[in-house]
Formats: C-alpha cells, sequence, structure tokens
C-alpha cells in the first residue's frame, strides 16, 4: 500500500521539542503558525507505547486520489483574528467524489449529520475511535436506524454495521464547515484526541 509521506516535524509534532507558537509546513506548503495542543501526559505516553513499528502494516490510508495534507492536527491561530481553534485532525484533499476507506476494521458508532463536520461518521476498533467529515451524501434513520446514504457512490452505512478494513465507507464531499473538497479525519485514542500524522507516519514505517 502506497502511504504519501509527511513531514517528521508534523507528524511528530510533540517530539520535536516545540513549544509555544511554531511555523508549520507539510512538504513546500506553510500552513501558518499554530500552537501546540496541551497533552494530557499520561495519556500521551499510553498512546505513544501503543503504537509499535508495524502494527498498522495492514491499515488503509483513508482517501482515494490523495492530493495533499492541506491542514495539521492542534491550534491554529485565529488568521481572521479571534482566538485560537483546535483543529481535531487532518485534512487530506482529494477531488470530490474520492472514495473514502476504512482504516481499521470496526464498528459504526455514530453517524455525523451536522453543521461543522457535515456528513460524517465515527467507527470504534477497540480502543480507538476515527472520524470522517464533509462527506458526501446525507444521514437518514430507515426502520429506526441512523443510516448514511450516498446513492451515486453506492454507499449506504448504517449505524452498528461493522465494516472491515479498507472497506469503501462514502466519498469525500463538501457538507459541513469546509471550503474545498477533502476528508477531515480525526483519531482519538482512549478518549483522547491524537494527531492522526503520526499513526500515518507509523503505517509507512
Ligand atoms: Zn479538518
Amino acid at each position: 500500500m502506497h502511504i504519501p509521506k509527511i513531514d517528521r516535524c508534523v507528524a511528530l509534532v510533540k517530539r520535536c521539542g516545540l513549544s509555544g507558537s511554531f511555523t508549520i509546513t507539510i512538504g513546500s506548503i506553510l500552513l501558518g503558525s499554530a500552537l501546540l495542543p496541551n497533552a494530557n501526559a499520561e495519556a500521551d505516553t499510553a498512546y505513544r507505547s501503543s503504537i509499535s513499528p508495524g502494527q498498522w502494516a495492514s491499515a488503509s490510508f483513508p482517501v482515494e486520489d490523495f492530493q495533499a495534507y492541506t491542514s495539521p492536527f492542534g491550534y491554529r491561530g485565529g488568521v481572521t483574528g479571534g482566538g485560537s481553534e483546535f483543529h481535531s485532525g487532518l485534512d487530506l484533499a482529494a477531488p470530490e467524489g474520492s472514495y473514502i476507506r476504512n482504516w481499521w476494521s470496526g464498528t459504526v458508532v455514530q453517524t455525523i449529520d451536522d453543521d461543522r463536520c457535515g456528513t460524517g461518521l465515527v467507527i470504534k476498533s477497540g480502543d480507538w475511535e476515527h472520524v470522517y467529515c464533509h462527506m458526501q451524501g446525507y444521514v437518514e434513520t430507515i426502520d429506526g436506524v441512523r443510516t448514511l446514504i450516498d446513492r451515486d457512490g453506492g454507499i449506504l452505512i448504517q449505524q452498528g454495521q461493522q465494516l472491515p478494513t479498507s472497506a469503501r465507507i462514502g466519498r469525500v464531499g463538501m457538507t459541513g464547515r469546509t471550503t474545498g473538497p477533502h476528508l477531515h479525519w480525526g483519531l482519538v485514542y482512549q478518549d483522547e484526541w491524537v494527531d492522526p500524522a503520526t499513526v500515518i507516519r507509523a503505517m509507512a514505517s
């Protein structure tokens, strides 16, 4: 499986020895300044020790037709004024309609339909939850079961459904708060947000 490279300092942001305000680049793209999240030290240690080389060798990169990492995980300064905002995931730009693949086998625990994430899914795999936002389609309750429907993409995902690794679970869209088609991909380990870039790097190692 091909894993697109990601800048080391973004991937291992807490290990780069940076604190306070710093400048983030991915490849040659300057993403502006960001603040490090105040990590919960205990959770961070547990998370780090949960990552071992080769652990995710069979995990799936979450989007087909990947173009670029467009926004990293962490706090970002208020470019338009105001306070900093916590970006709880990694943004992966891809053409509208690109298929999104399930990172790791698990159970759909939530179908999302809100102003921010748009149409999305939360899938639980053991201690991990993976969040997918800005997908195409909509959520409807069918026979009492919340269901993500993207007819043109041939996608129908029910809450409670079990999904294997790399299953097509939807398509990149523009739902929710977004200025361009991308997958917002979030990862939670034992109820703490973690940087998906760390995991992507581990998948490639
Ligand atoms: Zn995002």
